[in-house]
């Protein structure tokens, strides 16, 4: 809500909005809701699915008026390095264009990675950075719905007269739950930690086993709780390929079409180390059907 808010308030019928590929299915639905037009950045696992300042500055017209950034990514997992992250945003600071920022899963990063904000860049990237995040993904509070946002005033003071006339307020009970983070901020450290040590050792578990099946390749990604394994060398659209695999295995896969990226699925390791396993194995016979 809080980045379909930011984009309401700042995009008119017209502006173009950069988004990086693979991207998070709701940003060009979002773009296209407030009348803008999303305009398609690509990056592929050869590059870590991150976009150099060549292909940014490629994509810029005299229309462009922000440009998304989602790091860690859904669903790629990848995250920007501070000197990657400092390329892009300059380059967004000189065409004087919105930086979304969406920062939702800044906690959960592995490999002694760090996040960074845009906004804390420079004076002028803070002008121009919305930055936010959310308690779901860091907090397990998945489809509670409450986030944050952080803009210049005018922007946040725009945020909030869209909010007010449309969902009014976050649900109550959700309130509590991002209260009792604060409330008991140890606590919530001690938890999150507890989490992401889970995590890292799901997100090598399968790692491991996917590049260990003949035909797949899995880039090594180190935030969220995502693996984006490219499939191309089964020859069969990412699409058939997750319906394949849901009816003949009973596992369950985003086709990477659904992100912009055809030629790779999303697997998520929010689960079990068993059923890790056992997808794992499901998957390998499935690969190995194929050929
Ligand atoms: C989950 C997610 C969100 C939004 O989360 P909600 O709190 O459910 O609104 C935003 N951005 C990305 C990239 C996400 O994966």
């Amino acid at each position: 809500m809080s980045c379909y808010l930011a984009i309401l308030a700042t995009i008119s019928p017209g502006d173009e909005v950069v988004i990086p590929a693979p991207y998070w299915v709701s940003y060009p639905e979002m773009v296209k809701l407030a009348g803008g037009i999303p305009r398609f950045v690509v990056a592929e696992d050869t590059t870590g699915f991150k976009v150099t300042p060549e292909q940014l500055r490629a994509v810029l017209t005299p229309k462009t008026r922000m440009v998304v950034i989602n790091s860690p990514s859904n669903p790629t997992g990848a995250v920007y390095t501070r000197a990657e992250l400092e390329a892009l945003v300059a380059i967004c600071v000189k065409a004087g264009v919105w930086i979304l920022s969406d920062e939702i899963y800044e906690h959960l990063v592995y490999d002694e990675q760090s996040t960074c904000s845009p906004a804390t860049f420079s004076p002028e990237a803070a002008r121009l950075t919305i930055t936010v995040s959310g308690y779901a993904k860091t907090y397990s509070m998945t489809g509670w719905r409450l986030g944050t946002l952080v803009a210049c005033k005018e922007v946040s003071a725009a945020v909030a007269d869209l909010q007010s006339q449309t969902t009014s307020n976050a649900t109550t009970f959700a309130q509590f739950g991002a209260l009792a983070v604060h409330q008991h901020p140890d606590k919530a450290k001690a938890s999150l930690a507890e989490m992401a040590v889970a995590f890292d050792r799901r997100r090598l578990k399968l790692l491991a086993g996917l590049n260990a099946i003949p035909g797949l390749t899995c880039y090594r990604s180190q935030g969220a709780f995502y693996l984006f394994p490219n499939i191309r060398k089964f020859g069969l659209s990412s699409a058939d390929f997750a319906a394949r695999l849901l009816e003949e295995e009973l596992v369950a896969v985003v086709p990477g079409s659904a992100f912009g990226a055809e030629g790779y699925i999303r697997l998520s390791y929010a689960t079990s180390d068993a059923i890790i396993e056992k997808g794992l194995e499901r998957l390998a016979r499935f690969c190995a059907k194929l050929g």
